[in-house]
């Protein structure tokens, strides 16, 4: 492990994100104060709010009636994750054009390489991505940059004095301006860590620094303390790509959806979304969980594990007999969220038929994989719901398994909608001609 001597990793970090694409895209938004609510209903929440909105005392989370009253002439639009993924996909494009970005942290956030420039040269490559983006994309779009030692110091640095940041933190000056940083502003350090260093007598930065490593890593009780430690200190961490261990989507329930057979027909879109998201990836998956929240808030769950599968027909199989065996425990009037995740997932060598397959099953079992492959080929090419086991309702909020959450950017094709009845016809005449 070396400590770097130069400027390694640029990081950018985008302001308001979701405010600001709604204002980039909508002129008529501009310059007055926006906020992104989850759905269009008053009793949804804020999930994101510009800076004049923020300064009017909006914060994310906030009910609609609170936000109103915080801030009365607010506009408020239900979020419209395709055309964020859209402005993301844009952007990347845009920053490739003079960098090529590294990882994809989040829908907001890159992180691209600076190994082998200057610190002239990395500063002004930062330079010109800034003018690229605010040339290409927008001037409404807002990025907060950070130059660093490794990527936690660069992400550091875009948050340091958001919105755009523009924060060169050279290993030269360390730990110069990073002594300034409060521990819980730190990413990585969660309120339950701030307990423990205060309890170790670590209350800011520069007692962080000052501890050994292994100290580091017997306060957090794990590896991650002394990672953490050693990107503070500007040594450059590389982790083991994480596995992707499940597939899940989930949704909050509200009106009639909230009945236990509306609740049913919702999971099971979810799990066609899930099931499709394990067959894309080439995995194949032998257990299913379902949870459930009710009127009061309990939580109750259930896990099922099969031989491993990648048919809708066993995953559908699967999740209705779990909701039933939910529903006779319990018996639940209303039903406030639902989740779904597919779960032990393995890859085709590590697949066996069990000791009793038959042939006449294995071909079944082989032909229904066939038909979900060719389901989802059609699917990817004229609109995702296009070909659908069993009717398709229409769930209110839109964007079933196209929602964005950390650590996933939704394709394109997540959001793909059924096609109009001209494109129907043309793709059914393409496929009878395949034939
Ligand atoms: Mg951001």
């Amino acid at each position: 492990m070396q400590r770097a001597i130069s400027l390694q990793t640029l990081y950018i970090d985008f302001d308001a994100f979701f405010a600001t694409v709604e204002k980039q895209v909508n002129p008529a938004l501009r310059g007055k104060p926006v906020g992104v609510i989850a759905m269009e209903s008053e009793y949804s929440a804020l999930i994101a709010q510009c800076y004049i909105a923020k300064a009017m005392g909006c914060a994310r989370q906030m009910r609609v009636k609170e936000a109103r009253k915080a801030c009365p002439e607010i506009t408020l639009v239900p979020a419209r994750h395709d055309v964020y993924v859209d402005m993301h996909h844009r952007i990347i494009a845009c920053v490739e054009r003079t960098l090529p970005v590294k990882k994809v942290w989040s829908i907001d956030e890159v992180e691209c390489d600076l190994s082998g420039f200057n610190e002239e040269a990395a500063i002004e490559v930062a330079r010109k991505i800034r003018a690229d983006l605010a040339r290409d994309i927008g001037t409404e779009i807002s990025p907060s940059i950070g130059l660093g030692a490794n990527q936690l110091q660069a992400k550091i640095g875009a948050e340091m004095e958001k919105p755009q940041s523009f924060v060169v933190l050279h290993p030269r000056d360390f730990p110069g301006k990073l002594l300034n940083v409060p521990l819980g502003d730190v990413p990585g350090i969660a309120a339950g860590n701030i307990v423990r260093l205060r309890r170790a007598g670590i209350n800011n930065m520069a007692d962080l620094l000052a501890i050994s490593a292994k100290h580091a890593r017997a306060i957090w009780g794990s590896v991650e303390g002394e990672r953490l430690w050693a990107q503070l200190q500007g040594y450059s961490i590389e982790r083991p790509e994480t596995q992707r261990s499940m597939f899940g989507h989930s949704r909050n329930l509200s009106g009639e959806w909230q009945r236990p057979e509306k609740a049913l027909e919702c999971l099971r879109l979810l799990t066609t979304k899930a099931a499709r998201r394990v067959r894309a990836d080439g995995f194949w998956s032998q257990k299913l969980t379902v949870s459930l929240k009710d009127e009061y808030k309990r939580k109750y769950h259930i896990e099922r594990q099969f031989p491993p599968t990648r048919d809708d027909f066993n995953f559908q199989r699967e999740m209705t007999c779990a909701y039933q065996e939910l529903m006779t425990k319990n018996s639940h009037r209303k039903i406030r969220s639902i989740y779904v995740m597919l779960h032990g997932l393995c890859e085709q060598g590590d697949v066996m038929d069990d000791l009793f397959t038959t042939d006449e099953s294995h071909n079944k079992k082989q032909k229904r994989e066939t038909l979900c492959d060719v389901m989802d080929k059609v699917n990817s090419l004229y609109g995702a719901s296009y070909l659908n086991i069993g009717p398709q309702p229409v769930i209110p909020g839109g964007y079933v398994g196209g929602k964005i959450a950390f650590g996933r950017v939704p394709t394109k094709e997540d959001f793909a909608s059924l096609p109009p009845q001209a494109a129907r016809k043309q793709a059914a005449a393409r496929i009878a001609a395949k034939d």
